[in-house]
């Protein structure tokens, strides 16, 4: 184990980067210029992921996702965009959906997403995410109708695979819980922190039972990032008894490209970590130069689907917002068409809401309700004995 008590040391044929003055392919001028955005949002990188980088194109999508730019500073969102605080009932302990509780258990990265939503974990003095999951622990054996669990952070496979065993071996013991989430970018940052850990392995191989599913979530953004070396990670992932599904986010320079959406997620389906969410890019701060509007998401989305094969179809257009996981169904000549498909407030469940159509819009929050009555709100009820799908009008 590292100083850090971190998963690092599984890693001996990567090497990490902290600071922008180590990666040579980066000017002095480039990295003096730079240094207020590291000053502010952390930096970190390893050679594997930075060798995905054509150095020749400025414009190439893994250097956007992990160099800095100077246009993060001239962002002013909000630190904590879909108010996590909001939810959280202890230190690192989530609960926003009835079933579903999120555990914050690491600190780092392997490497840091400029576009990341949770950057404050980040900077100095951030605590969010506690050393000692107990409490965490805790709630969720008091908690039965928690039947899932997501262990986040930073990333889960950034610990020591012996911390990760005693968390995932006392949630085991937990018998009200069906599944462990592990969310990890791990596989497209380091996939040899995975390939190289034989112990891991046999983790998800003892705890993937009957009563308990072990589910991996990647985090592939873009085709660069589906190497031989990651395609086996997620395989020995497979092998070992876990089962994958990938989410990922809209980015502007990075994926907002029909061609790209739809080839990532075919291949991811061809992988078997078929794609299930397409986030839009939160107003976090310093992720304006990310963000993509929603009609235009939503227009790009529709030809990625096009050109996807089968299980690639599979994904959701989701925004993580403060109310809930709203998935954007449709857009017309005057309106935007959303649904809850997660609501915090579980009387909004299935909602289905109509907001005038507005192109530059990049969240929820831009927007404004339909203004013909009966247009705006509706709760879809669910499936009758009939079949009919019924839906109630809840408000104009
Ligand atoms: S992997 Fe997730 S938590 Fe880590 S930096 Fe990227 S977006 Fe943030």
């Amino acid at each position: 184990m590292d100083a850090n008590g971190t998963g690092r040391h599984y890693s001996n044929r990567v090497k990490y980067l902290t600071r922008l003055e180590q990666v040579p392919q980066l000017s002095g001028e480039e990295t003096d210029r730079l240094k207020s955005v590291t000053d502010l949002y952390a930096f970190q990188a390893n050679d594997y992921y930075l060798s995905l980088i054509d150095w020749n194109d400025p414009d190439d999508p893994i250097r956007r996702l992990v160099i800095p730019r100077i246009e993060e500073l001239t962002d002013i969102g909000d630190l904590d965009a879909s108010h996590e605080i909001d939810y959280t009932v202890a230190r690192g302990v989530q609960h926003k959906y009835r079933r579903t509780v999120v555990l914050l258990v690491s600190r780092t990265c392997a490497a840091y997403c400029r576009f990341c939503f949770r950057k404050r974990l980040f900077m100095p003095g951030n605590d969010e995410a506690p050393l000692d999951v107990e409490p965490g622990l805790r709630y969720i054996a008091e908690t039965p109708q928690v039947t899932n669990v997501l262990i986040s952070g930073g990333d889960p496979l950034m610990l020591s695979t012996g911390k990760l065993e005693h968390i995932i071996s006392r949630l085991s013991e937990i018998h009200h819980l069906r599944i462990i989430r592990i969310g990890t970018k791990v596989p497209g940052f380091n996939p040899y922190r995975i390939l190289d850990d034989g112990r891991l392995h046999a983790l998800i191989d003892r705890f993937s039972s009957r009563r308990l599913k072990i589910y991996v979530i990647t985090h592939f953004t873009h085709p660069h990032e589906l190497t031989e070396p990651a395609e086996n990670a997620v395989g020995v992932l497979q092998r070992s008894g876990a089962i994958c599904a990938n989410q990922t986010s809209l980015l502007a320079g990075i994926n907002d490209d029909p061609e790209i959406l739809g080839e990532l997620f075919t291949r991811l389906s061809w992988i078997g970590s078929p794609p299930y969410y397409m986030f839009q890019c939160r107003p976090t701060q310093g992720n304006a130069i990310f963000r993509v509007p929603l009609v235009k998401g939503h227009r790009i989305f529709q030809q990625a689907l096009a050109k996807a094969s089968d299980l690639g179809r599979r994904a959701r257009y989701v925004m993580s917002h403060h109310s809930g996981k709203i998935e954007i169904l449709g857009v017309d000549e005057r309106c935007i068409y959303f649904r809850y498909h997660r609501a915090a407030n579980h009387e909004d469940e299935g909602c289905f809401m109509i907001y005038r159509r507005d192109d530059r819009a990049c969240w929820f929050d831009d927007l404004k309700p339909a203004e013909s009555p009966g247009l705006r709100r509706v709760k879809t009820t669910g499936g009758r004995e009939d079949g009919r799908h019924i839906t109630e009008q809840i408000s104009n």
